[in-house]
């Protein structure tokens, strides 16, 4: 999975401070560069470890119960909410995680109110495809903007959206293999190291601002509360016919695409109000094409937890 929300999430690969290389110094001062120069652009950065995950740890990480704190108790190590445009605050959290090798950039905060669309390439999906479908089905066409592509092939595509709405996280919700990077969220910086490689910017966009999101794509992106409604759509098809065909969905899966594709469906049916019926059918179509019982019962769980009916 790619990163997420993490406010909790724990710094791994801390290597002792004394027994940097060199070339580990030399990635980290990198990372920093990185991160300032975005936040000139008015990006908000956090430093990210190797693994993705932001590189502070949280002070509240030996508390018994999993702590809300979104950074009120003035520490760092609040993940997305440490995110900063402040080159003192940028400096000073790079210094307190010297064994950061990246560097994170809050979406949805101001001027650009940063959308991320995560074309994702591991899981099988064939996303850039299912986005070319999308739009065409929408009637919108993805404006020049930044685009950065990641070490295992897959590309983020940067976008604008407006003050006023809130673009939730979302994976596999749009299209199987596209994840949403919104309010909350955070992309890794064109510039960072991981475990797996560097993120750069497809040349000629770097420079670009992030274009503002077409509006036929926002409407998918914030679904409207009478779509996120736990009733059938009036105006969809009937509720029989939508069950079948997400069962059908993931009958059709090939190796590779099982999960997705079991989680997309699980989505549609929690947002459309058929999660409690298709549950079971939706378990069985999973058994047949071969994920485990647990691996269904896991998926699904996830897909509930996500569309908010956990
Ligand atoms: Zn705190």
């Amino acid at each position: 999975m790619t990163p997420g929300p993490a406010p909790e999430g724990r710094a791994r690969g801390r290597p002792p401070a004394d027994h940097r290389s060199t070339a580990d110094r030399h990635t980290a001062t990198l990372a920093l560069a990185h991160a300032l120069s975005a936040a000139e652009r008015g990006l908000a950065v956090i430093p990210l470890s190797r693994t993705k995950l932001p590189a502070l740890r949280s002070p509240h990480h030996d508390d018994p119960q999993p702590s809300a704190c979104r950074g009120e108790c003035g520490r760092m190590g609040h993940g997305v909410y440490d995110a900063s445009t402040d080159p003192l605050r940028i400096r000073e959290l790079f210094a307190a995680a010297p064994w950061a090798s990246g560097y994170g950039i809050a979406c949805g905060l101001a001027p650009y109110h940063l959308i991320g669309i995560d074309l994702d390439t591991k899981s099988g999906a064939d996303a850039p495809a299912a986005l070319r479908e999308l739009a065409l089905r929408h009637l919108f066409t993805i404006p020049d903007t930044v685009v950065v592509t990641t070490p295992s092939g897959g590309r983020h595509i940067w976008l604008s959206g407006p003050p006023d709405t809130v673009v939730p996280n979302s994976a596999g919700r749009l299209a199987p293999g596209i994840d949403i990077r919104g309010a909350g969220g955070y992309l890794v910086g064109p510039g960072s190291r991981t475990e797996h490689g560097v993120y750069s910017t497809v040349p000629g966009t770097g420079h670009l601002p992030p274009a503002t999101c077409p509006p036929a794509l926002l409407r998918l992106l914030a679904p409207s509360p009478r779509r996120r409604a736990a009733t059938p759509r009036a105006d969809g098809p009937p509720a029989a016919q939508q069950g079948q065909g997400l069962v059908q969905f993931v009958l059709a899966a090939h190796e590779g695409q099982r999960n997705t594709r079991l989680f997309w469906a699980a989505c549609r049916a929690y947002e459309n109000g058929l999660g409690e019926s298709l549950t079971g059918p939706l378990t069985d179509a999973a058994l047949r094409v071969g994920l485990t019982l647990r691996e269904a019962r896991s998926t699904i769980a996830s897909a509930a937890r996500l569309t908010g009916h956990d």
